[in-house]
């Protein structure tokens, strides 16, 4: 039994570091059974959005593990048909593995338009409706990283998932939804609560685990857990220029039993995870065009 205000504090980092190394070994083994990198293409509407900054960083760390990442830039005024049709060049050419665009979109693209565009094999973060079928109906398929990293950091941190109350609150498709479905998959007995939840403490407060993705600074509180909770923060807010998650965490900690930090837990893992999404999308490829191979 944890004490009061003694929540462990589930760090992504070192998980996350794990990973890395583990990608760089089997990217080391697919250059030298294939002869090339995995590659990524990154494609970005408007070089000036925010979260240039964010695909930044998974530029940089494809680079540490030997994966060959680049931005594909299209300007801000793109039209639909000329995105669509980078992302068609893009999912022809065999040196690309994944593909991410960066979100959100200009208002004049349709999401769907370009979320169908994807080939779902190279759809790495998992948000083809081909992998969300997959994911809502238990198969392996691409997972959305982020809600990925919210079940990995528990299930690697050996927080017992089977059996137990949790409550996801948000029901987006790229976080909320999947990280429902990879909770039920891990057997446990799960609630989504969103913004039209009538009551949304009395079902905190029936919560073993708590995974909150609603992007609403202090959305929870020490005050709403149950005692003993396990609480993941996904949520990501800059409040008087801080990161911040959804969850205050000092009144939380008091009364949890583990909580992951904002910034360093879900963060860190997500891309990590990302990473070895696209090792595999390069593995599966290579074995299905095995004419690429050098050893051939
Ligand atoms: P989103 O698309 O805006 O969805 C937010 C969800 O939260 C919606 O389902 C919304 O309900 C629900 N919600 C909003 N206010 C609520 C309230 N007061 N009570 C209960 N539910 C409420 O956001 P998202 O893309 O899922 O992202 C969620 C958070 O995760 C954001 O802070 C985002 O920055 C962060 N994020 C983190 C990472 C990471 O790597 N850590 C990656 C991506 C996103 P309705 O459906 O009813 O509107």
């Amino acid at each position: 039994m944890t004490e009061a205000g003694a929540a462990r504090r589930l760090e992504g980092g070192p998980i996350a570091a794990e990973i890395r190394n583990a990608v760089a070994e089997d990217v080391a083994t697919f250059r030298a059974d294939t002869g090339r990198a995995p590659g990524l293409a990154v494609v970005i509407i408007g070089r000036d959005a925010p979260s240039t900054v964010y695909l930044e960083q998974i530029l940089r760390g494809c680079a540490k593990v030997g994966i060959e990442a680049r931005f594909v830039e299209l300007e801000g005024e793109a039209t639909e048909a000329a995105v669509v049709g980078r992302i068609d060049e893009l999912n022809a050419d065999p040196t690309v593995d994944g593909v991410i665009v960066q979100m959100p979109l200009p208002p004049t693209i349709r999401l769907r338009s370009v979320i169908d565009a994807i080939d779902p094999d190279k759809d790495i973060d998992g948000i083809h409706p081909l992998n969300a079928g997959l994911l809502r109906l238990g198969y392996d398929g691409f997972l959305p990283a982020t809600a990925h990293a919210a079940v990995e950091i528990l299930r690697r941190s050996g927080i017992e998932l089977e059996g137990k109350e949790a409550v996801v609150i948000g029901r987006s498709a790229v976080v909320g939804m999947p990280a429902a479905f990879l909770m039920l998959k891990e057997d446990a007995t799960v609630t989504v609560c969103h913004s039209r939840t009538r009551d949304l403490a009395a079902h905190v407060a029936r919560a073993d685990i708590v995974i909150v993705a609603a992007g609403r600074p202090g959305l929870v509180d020490g005050a709403m857990l149950k005692p003993g909770a396990v609480v993941v923060d996904v949520g990501i807010n800059v409040v008087e220029g801080r990161l911040v998650g959804d969850v205050d965490f000092d009144s939380a900690s008091a009364v949890a039993s583990a909580i992951t930090p904002v910034p360093g837990g879900v963060g860190p893992l997500t891309n990590a995870l990302l990473l070895t999404h696209l090792v595999r999308a390069a593995q599966r490829h290579a074995a299905a065009s095995p004419v690429s191979s050098g050893t051939r």
